[in-house]
């Protein structure tokens, strides 16, 4: 059974629900921010909560790779997803065969966890975002 690694600690965790990323947020001035900051990029404050992000957000732009990668084989999308907290989140789109050409901006997506690429015998998991097929 191999190891699995966040690619990043604290930044996502696996709940019995799925997947839910973790963001902070200004005591001060209710700032959020994903990844988590230290600090307060808008009023500087060192004054953080730790804050679960919604579990879906709404596609609000992506792009789809034809390079090679060094992980990733092409092609393959990336996007941000708009989160109801108000951050918009970066990250890798996992879409089934056909779906690509079915991607809208608006769209419903889904955080989920899985394995991103393999080192030896560790797993590298991070966080994706899946259409929501309603
Ligand atoms: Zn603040």
């Amino acid at each position: 059974m191999a190891e699995r690694v966040p690619i990043r600690e604290g930044t996502f965790i696996e709940s019995a629900k799925g997947g839910i990323l973790l963001a902070n947020r200004c005591k001060s001035c209710g700032q959020t921010f994903f990844p988590k900051s230290s600090i307060c990029f808008n009023c500087f404050s060192e004054d953080m909560e730790e804050m679960e992000l919604s579990r879906i957000g709404k596609l609000y732009s992506f792009a789809t790779a034809y390079m090679p990668s060094v992980h990733f084989q092409p092609p393959y999308t990336v996007g941000m997803v708009e989160m109801p907290e108000g951050m918009r989140v970066f990250g890798p789109l996992k879409i089934q065969e056909g779906e690509r050409e079915r991607l809208r901006v608006g769209m419903e997506m889904e955080v989920i966890i899985e394995k991103l690429w393999e080192e030896g015998e560790t797993e590298v998991i991070g966080y994706k975002f899946k259409p929501v097929i309603s």
